[in-house]
């Protein structure tokens, strides 16, 4: 396997550094607000990461952080009249329900970040004795002059419009500009905590490498998150944990998904320019938003528009309405080796830096192929298929079979109808023929598209 590693800026081979073992973090939410598309699209994206890593056979642990304590829950809870801890309660609820409605199902455990204060605290406290970290009277920040392998994952050192910045940390103070709050003291009216550090509460970055080094020890094999975090927060967990260790690197393998964007503007909840995920659920069932998000390749940044979910629908039901012409039961051996030749180019594509577009493109022309040999599809056809629906999810292989034959036909037809409409002949006879190995005859009459079991 190879992955796209941002710290090299290149493919690299996957060699995890227990061997059969990976350990991956995905950077989660800040609990302050209901979770918009953009942060789905990141988290079904590793979903399949994590799907796939198992599948080839890895043992798995993938942790994901819930950031319970920040400036904006602070300041939301405070405009709702709320305690900062309920309301970060309830979105932390609202996620997990949202995940789980999208079947992101992969993630082994959800870390707080007050579930980690002392581990925080010690991982501050290494920081202090090595002389990386300083106080101020608003808190402790690390110091960037002590370590000069700093912007080694971005290649910069300056902020950059496009980074997530909802969290400067501001002191004229500051020794360099850039020095970052490994911990922020007490200001009245906010919730604090009574450390060795002083009343305070954690900074951003530090709760990230502290419940990491908890889990994984100092260094670990993937993170993951989406590219507007490579720049400052990626980069100040590596300060943080490599300082505090003295061993590089934190992580072996870094990984970024491309922005979701609408109108042109990426999707964030500071523009105002986002849908969350429960409005989008309600409006597009989860197999479908599932398939928008896999059918790109998780680094390419994704253009919304109103046709996304019917083009995904489409897609979705060619899939489907072959798998109704499966009968599990019988021997395909006679196209056995188109099966296998197409399952070789799946994983071949998935083995590219999850590859997910190339795979799919593997899988239609599969069916393509299928149907055009006019056999019927069987056994190995339905391994596939169903090896296929474990990584994406976004095929629904078990609506009823007996009984809605008719009106599988029907939506057969309705969909070659729909690709003759847009000129797309060689898939609208792809459905003629898949048609005809189920011994179905159709005819297209000025009235519209006829069709009769038999010849
Ligand atoms: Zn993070």
């Amino acid at each position: 396997m190879i992955i796209y590693n941002t710290l090299t800026r290149r493919k690299e081979q996957f060699t995890p550094m227990e061997p059969g073992v990976v350990r991956m973090f995905v950077c989660g939410p800040t609990v302050y607000d209901l979770s918009h598309i953009g942060h789905a699209k990141t988290y079904t994206q590793f979903d399949l990461v994590a799907r796939y890593l198992r599948a080839r056979g890895y043992r798995v642990t993938y942790a994901q952080n819930l950031t319970d304590i920040d400036d904006r829950i602070i300041r939301r809870a405070a405009e709702l009249g709320i305690p900062p801890q309920q309301l970060a309660k309830e979105n932390e609820q609202a996620y997990l329900e949202d995940m789980a409605a999208l079947h992101n199902t992969s993630v082994d455990v959800h870390e707080r970040a007050l579930d980690h204060i002392d581990d925080i605290v010690v991982q501050v406290q290494a920081l202090i004795d090595r002389g990386h970290a300083y106080q101020l009277d608003d808190g402790w920040y690390f110091d960037l002059t002590t370590f000069p392998r700093y912007g080694k994952l971005s290649g910069r050192t300056e902020t950059r419009p496009e980074d997530a910045l909802s969290r400067v940390d501001e002191n004229e103070q500051k020794r360099n500009p850039g020095d970052f709050a490994l911990w922020k003291a007490r200001k009245p009216g906010e919730p604090y905590w009574d450390t060795p550090l002083g009343p305070g509460r954690p900074g951003w970055h530090i709760e990230d490498t502290a419940i990491t080094e908890a889990l994984f020890g100092p260094q670990y094999d993937l993170h993951g998150g989406a590219v507007d975090l490579i720049f400052p927060h990626h980069e100040a967990e590596i300060a943080q944990m490599e300082s505090a260790s003295g061993r590089e690197p934190l992580v072996r393998y870094w990984m970024h998904t491309g922005f979701l964007r609408v109108g042109g503007d990426k999707m964030s909840k500071s523009t105002g320019n986002f849908t969350t995920i429960r409005d989008a659920l309600a409006e597009t069932d989860y197999r479908t938003l599932r398939h928008v998000f896999l059918s790109q390749h998780y680094r390419s940044s994704m253009e919304l528009d109103e046709n996304t979910p019917e083009q995904a629908r489409g897609a979705r039901r060619r899939v489907e309405n072959f798998w109704r012409l499966i009968n599990a039961g019988h021997d395909d051996r006679a196209t056995r080796e188109l099966t296998e030749r197409a399952r070789d180019k799946f994983y071949e594509r998935m083995d590219d830096d999850f590859d997910t577009p190339g795979s799919l493109v593997a899988l239609f022309d599969y069916i393509r192929e299928h149907n055009r040999s006019g056999q019927q599809p069987g056994r190995g056809a339905s391994e596939f298929l169903n090896e296929v629906n474990a990584l994406f999810d976004t095929f629904d292989f078990a609506a009823d079979q007996a009984g809605s034959e008719d009106a599988a036909i029907e939506e057969l037809l309705n969909e070659r109808r729909r690709l003759r409409g847009e000129k797309k002949f060689a898939e609208a006879d792809s459905i003629r023929n898949e048609l005809r190995a189920r011994g179905i005859t159709i005819e297209d009459t000025a009235a519209g598209t006829c069709w009769w079991l038999g010849n």
